[in-house]
């Protein structure tokens, strides 16, 4: 399925095999997560987009054919997630900041990505997956998963933490945040009792709107909605010293706040990207913790529906794109 340019919907187009070169691999795709970043590509909000282009950095797969010098098996099982490449000696690279390498590709944004039967993947970049997790669940894994669990990270020991945007990340990061003993309370767009109320289900000790004042000082706020006016309510969400981290890859514009709702050393960062380090971890953290994601499938061919139900916020964890099944209108 490919994005001709910003603005259009999803066309399908057939293509022939392509050849595996150097360390890449060719993965046969089951399964491919849909990511509000998929939405941004759509909206022409990533400034290092190329068109046309096939979305998806959440793909789930079996390596089918090999590159000479790839460093994966025919067979082996894995995932295809955001970071497609880095430079290797740059400053960021060399101090284990691969994530923010000016060289980086990102699949579904340079190279090709998983809205497809079929995608090239550099083997020295794909995340090994244990095959009983399955196609579908195992995706969202793959960046929702992945930059909740680097945005809770970069939370420190927090305790008390106010999720903002209770989508395909929050859900994940709530039960990781749960499992390792901390509070969360969730806030929704104004109104969303269902997003409320799957937040209570996962463990949530409170769920609101975001128009409503946090019932307790947080330590920590996770901004996963693109919405920048969340930035000064969060900093004024959070205690003395308390960090506001911001998981997403775009945001419409902060609005000018006063000096004070940063002033107590409280902290106001982004998260970029994800390094491979962090998908060894991550995967190892999703283990212990039983993560569990809860999507909603469609056939490949259905790409639009998903978009569209994301946008719309009718999704209530992950949508999954089923890959095998081209099918279905
Ligand atoms: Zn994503
Ligand atoms: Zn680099």
């Amino acid at each position: 399925m490919v994005l001709e340019a910003p603005g259009l919907r999803l066309r399908e187009e057939h293509r022939a095999l392509p050849a595996c070169t150097g360390a890449h691999v060719l993965i046969r795709v089951h399964a491919c997560g849909v990511c509000r970043t998929d939405l941004h590509l759509q909206d022409g909000e990533l400034p290092a987009a190329s068109y046309p282009r096939v979305p998806g950095h959440q793909a789930v797969g079996e390596v089918v054919a090999r590159g000479p010098a790839a460093v994966l098996p025919v067979g082996a099982w894995v995932g295809a997630a955001w970071l497609a490449h880095s430079c290797g000696t740059c400053r960021f690279c060399r101090s284990g900041q691969e994530n923010l390498c000016d060289a980086a590709r990102f699949h579904g944004c340079h190279v090709d990505g998983g809205f497809a039967t079929h995608m090239l993947a550099d083997s020295r970049y794909c995340i090994a997956l244990d095959r009983a997790l399955g196609a579908a669940a195992a995706t969202p894994l793959l960046c929702a998963g992945l930059i909740g669990y680097r945005t809770l990270r970069m939370a420190g020991e927090a305790h008390a933490i106010g999720i903002y945007g209770f989508g395909s990340a929050a859900h994940l990061v709530t039960q990781l945040a749960r499992h390792e003993g901390r509070r969360i309370l969730a806030f929704t767009t104004p109104g969303d009792t269902a997003a409320q109320g799957f937040a209570r289900e996962l463990g949530a000790a409170w769920a609101g709107g975001s128009d409503e004042p946090a019932p307790e000082p947080l330590d920590a706020a996770l901004i996963f909605a693109p919405v920048g006016a969340l930035v000064p309510k969060a900093l004024g969400d959070v205690r003395k010293g308390g960090t506001v981290v911001c998981g997403g890859i775009h945001m419409s514009d902060i609005p000018a706040f006063p000096y004070a709702a940063l002033w107590g050393e409280r902290q106001l960062r982004s998260v970029a990207n994800l390094t491979r380090e962090d998908g060894v971890a991550f995967m190892q953290a999703a283990a212990r913790a039983g993560l569990t994601a809860r999507v909603s499938t469609y056939p490949l061919g259905r790409a639009n529906d998903a978009l569209d139900d994301l946008r719309a916020g009718r999704i209530n964890g992950t949508a999954v794109l089923l890959c095998e099944t081209r099918a279905g209108g």
